[in-house]
């Protein structure tokens, strides 16, 4: 079989392995699912472990992919039967676990979930887990933001989170302002996937004062450091802004004012180790709230052969949108 490994102090490369590699040697233990993967994504994440990053690629050797989809060929669960087309998004996979880069892996029963009808396997590796991390910040936005309320200000929405939050927003109703620094070259597509105004990121990484002038309901960032601070600081009394991701930097320049002055709420948001329900219930409203055509407007396919050379492109956020990697 292929798998692309990364190993510590050689670069990743795609190579021949026996399955004992991915340890499936001695069949499925119980609680464990064997998965001919058909399809895998690119994710920032995925950039940083090809790279070597040790912060994401916690063992060496390691095949990442923190996504995969795929057909199980064994199974040592009785939630899952041969022939099923599943998906899993993060987990460990690709961190400290063989993740998508390879043609078979073994997974854990409870990170896996089956694709729901109507979604196939490409466009759910599409998805990902870009577009599961978004449909769990717009789950956990809805709780106390409704369409009507204001503004949502999505940030990275250019990018894999951010395109998908912009697309399924807009599907419910609210009114979205995307925040990208590619605003000439994907400014139209994000209207396309129903921004009603484009604004140039530059204008909320500014540092500024912790509290400004109201602007947004709520917000969906992908990228912290500034750019959250000033969402925060822009967020109306009772908003809620959540926080996934860390493009821009891991920092947070604030302070408690919003908080306190505003009663902004500040809400985590964690795919990796997600519970089963909760990936269940995302996943059922990704198969009814993202239209599937827009979602095909923002993918790009790629290759096993071809995805190691991506991995500094989507770090260095030259990639749009998603990137599915075609692996059989
Ligand atoms: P992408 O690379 O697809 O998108 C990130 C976007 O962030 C870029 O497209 C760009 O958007 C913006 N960006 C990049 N660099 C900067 C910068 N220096 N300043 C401001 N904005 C910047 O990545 P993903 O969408 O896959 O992931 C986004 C983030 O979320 C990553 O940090 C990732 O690790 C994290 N993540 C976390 C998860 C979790 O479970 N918590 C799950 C999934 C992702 P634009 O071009 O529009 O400006």
């Amino acid at each position: 079989m292929r798998a692309v490994v990364v190993e510590k102090d050689r670069p990743a490369s795609l190579r021949e392995v026996d399955e004992a590699f991915v340890g499936l040697a001695d069949g499925v233990a119980d609680g464990q699912v064997a998965v001919d993967v058909h399809w895998s994504s690119l994710n920032y994440k995925d950039g940083m472990a090809l790279a070597g990053d040790p912060g994401v690629a916690r063992v060496s050797p390691l095949v990442p992919g923190i996504d995969l989809v795929g057909v199980v060929s064994a199974s040592g669960s009785s939630d899952f039967a041969v022939g099923d087309l599943v998906v899993a998004n993060g987990a460990g996979l690709g961190e400290t676990r063989h993740g998508g880069f390879a043609d078979r892996a073994l997974v854990e029963a409870g990170s896996l979930v089956a694709v729901p009808d109507g979604i196939d396997a490409r466009r759910a590796a599409a998805i990902g887990t870009a577009g599961f991390t978004a449909m769990l910040s717009v789950l956990r936005l809805e709780r106390d933001v409704r369409p009507g309320d204001g503004e949502i200000v999505v940030t990275g929405a250019a990018g894999g989170v951010g395109s998908v939050a912009v697309a399924v927003l807009s599907r419910l109703g609210y009114s979205v302002t995307a925040s990208t620094g590619r605003v000439d070259e994907r400014g139209a597509h994000l209207r396309s996937l129903g921004a009603s105004s484009v604004v140039d990121r530059s204008e909320l990484a500014e540092p500024g004062r912790p509290v400004q002038r109201s602007r947004w309901a709520g917000g969906i960032d992908s990228v912290g450091s500034t750019t959250l601070a000033s969402v925060l600081a822009q967020t109306s009394w009772g908003g809620t802004v959540t926080a996934c991701g860390l493009a821009q930097g891991s920092d947070l320049p604030t302070t408690v004012l919003p908080f306190i002055l505003r009663a902004v709420t500040l809400a985590g948001v964690n795919s990796v180790d997600a519970p089963p329900a909760l990936r269940r219930e995302a996943w059922g409203r990704l198969a009814t709230d993202l239209d599937l055509d827009l979602l095909d407007s923002m993918t790009t396919e790629t290759t096993l052969d071809e995805v190691v050379a991506l991995g500094p492109e989507i770090v260095a956020g030259r990639v749009a949108g998603r990137t599915v990697v075609r692996v059989r």
